[in-house]
């Protein structure tokens, strides 16, 4: 038995297998059952044969535009794909250790990287990247489509411990605590808000452990003292008892229930929307068991996704398009489902869409060329959805919404193709006035100019994921500045102000579907703000409908109009910190 002592964050005493969390490289290392265990080992092997599908035409298509020498990079990558020091030897810790394949796929990656470190001939040295580039692709093809820590976590089987290096309160508030039964994270001061979570969730939780993510092993059996701050490695008897003790006084499993639907109603009375965001229109299933009243962001292009493709939709075509949006209408109604068209990159609209996005002459454009801006110079796939949206629009309350909106030139002619197709399919002025029309805010030119968007649109949604990249300057994968993604920098909460006034003044509906909405104290600022309508993930519904009956929305108001007026954003969250109190119950 050893304990590790942290900051004690919330009571409680909880025992189970621990699973870790490493946010910093997004990798979770857990342990798989011994029945799992060959099962994990033919995931890498998939992994590696769609790794060599992927750089078999990426090589020949920069064979074909660039030349041989660029093409040999991808030539290198693939040879590292038979190393005998590399596949075989994941194989090896997963079967030895029974540890899941993506963690064992980082730690020989890691180990070959080191070697790189002292290698003097600085054109070797750079390989480096190379090999980091085929882990990271031998990671996202062992679960096709985006894979998240919510996703990862949904895979566990039995009760267990989270420990984590850090433990962002947007990754908390998705947690299924039904399975994770407490947790406890090396950082602390800087956690506040998931401690704060913790309190509200009763979920027993220390943070500030400095290396327990290190320290503990996963499937190691640990218990957490919420209210001593101490993690227990491999606790005693005693300790188990009163874990157990603590289960059966009825410590609630948050989220276990089922959830109210409809709007939050705050205490004096003011009503919120809450939405859902999701991928795939098997998460409809999820979104109306958190009690969402609509979905607000359907991200359609994962339609085109390797997983959906597996079950045929590979061009997505108009019927197959049509029969898909259909069921969500009429699986959601009556509330509304927010569709955004393809919010795709040239690169991505090639490898995973193919068919009429990108010809023979594109060249790859580093990031502007996106979303509406790439569905109107690829006109073909995007009237397609179009009609499919349109055809589908019958049968339930369709919102249309554009990603990626950077002017109203581009507003225009995208509304002038939907009328184009409802033209084509004999739908009159009267169903066409049935489906609004709306933008995206998320590049810093529309939240300027949100004012004379909102007169050419129906709504507008404001995603902040995006705007904040745009806005700050900051690439949230590089983590030279990652830290400087910031949420709360006030000129990300003017522009939020200012995208609600011009919204206001037109009058047309205003929500904000970015993942900052899912922390609870973030989202009491956002309400603060002005703001009446949310999308956010599903799990993260109840906690906020939850934490929002408690309050009011003139306090927060008054918050907000305070935090307005500071400089930095260490000063608006010592602000909410002292202000917002969420889950005093704890
Ligand atoms: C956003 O940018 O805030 C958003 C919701 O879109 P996505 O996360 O799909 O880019
Ligand atoms: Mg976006």
């Amino acid at each position: 038995m050893k304990r590790l002592v942290g900051i004690a964050a919330s009571p409680g005493i909880v025992a189970g297998r621990a699973v870790i969390l490493i946010q910093r490289e997004q990798v979770l290392r857990y342990r798989v059952p011994q029945a799992r265990i060959e099962n994990e080992i033919a995931r890498i092997g998939a992994s590696r044969d769609r790794a060599r599908q992927q750089l078999t035409d990426i090589r020949s298509s920069v064979h074909a535009k660039h030349g041989s020498d660029l093409a040999s990079i991808f030539d290198a990558q693939l040879l590292m794909l038979d190393d005998q020091k590399l596949i075989p030897r994941a194989v090896e810790i997963v079967r030895e250790q029974r540890v899941n394949a993506a963690w064992a796929i980082q730690r020989v990656f890691d180990d070959v990287s080191a070697v790189f470190d002292d290698i003097a001939d600085p054109y070797l040295r750079e390989r480096k990247g190379d090999v980091a580039d085929l882990a990271g692709r031998l990671k996202m093809n062992l679960r096709p489509g985006r894979t998240t820590p919510r996703d990862l976590l949904r895979e566990l089987d039995e009760a267990s411990v989270l420990i984590a290096d850090e433990l962002p309160p947007s990754i908390a508030a998705q947690v299924d605590w039904t399975k994770i039964r407490g947790f406890a994270t090396d950082a602390g001061s800087r956690t506040y808000h998931t401690a704060i979570l913790a309190r509200s969730l009763e979920v027993p939780a220390v943070v500030g452990l400095q290396d327990a993510s290190r320290v503990v092993q996963p499937g190691q059996l640990v218990a957490v003292d919420g209210a001593a701050g101490e993690l227990i490695i491999d606790p005693g008897e005693e300790i188990l008892e009163r874990a157990r003790r603590h289960a059966d006084d009825g410590a609630p499993v948050a989220g276990q229930k089922g959830e109210p639907s409809g709007p939050a109603v705050m205490a004096d009375g003011i009503r919120i929307r809450l939405d859902a965001n999701i991928e795939f229109p098997d998460d409809l299933a999820a979104a109306r068991y958190a009690g969402a009243e609509g979905i607000g962001l359907y991200r359609s292009e994962f339609l085109l996704t390797d997983g959906v493709r597996a079950r045929g939709a590979v061009n997505a075509d108009e019927e197959e398009q049509y029969g898909i949006y259909r069921r969500m209408l009429e699986g959601m109604a009556p509330g509304a489902v927010t569709i955004r068209t393809f919010d795709l990159d040239e690169e991505d609209a090639e490898s995973r869409a193919g068919n009429g996005w990108v010809g023979d002459n594109d060249r790859r454009s580093g990031g502007g060329m996106r979303g509406l801006r790439l569905s109107l110079l690829k006109p073909e796939p995007f009237r397609r959805q179009l009609r499919a949206l349109l055809r589908a629009s019958r049968h339930g309350a369709l919102r249309i919404m554009f990603p990626f909106v950077s002017g109203v030139e581009e507003l225009r002619q995208a509304r002038q193709m939907v009328k184009e197709a409802a033209a084509e399919l004999g739908l009159g002025a009267e169903a066409l006035a049935r489906v609004p029309v709306g933008a995206m805010i998320e590049v810093p030119a529309a939240a300027y100019t949100a004012d004379l968007l909102a007169r050419d649109a129906d709504f507008l949604t404001i995603g902040t994921n995006d705007l904040i990249q745009y806005c700050l300057a900051v690439d949230r994968s590089d983590a030279r500045v990652s830290q400087l993604y910031k949420p709360l920098h006030p000129a990300i909460l003017r522009m939020v102000v200012m995208v609600r006034r011009a919204a206001a003044r037109q009058h047309i509906p205003v929500s904000l579907c970015g993942e900052m909405a899912s922390d609870p104290v973030v989202l009491a600022l956002l309400v603060g703000l002005g703001l009446t309508e949310f999308s956010m993930t599903p799990a993260a519904i109840p906690l906020a409908r939850r934490l929002l009956r408690e309050m009011r929305s003139e306090d927060l108001r008054a918050i907000a109009r305070r935090v307005l007026r500071l400089a930095t954003v260490e000063e608006i969250e010592a602000e909410l910190e002292r202000n917002i109190v969420v889950g005093q119950r704890g």
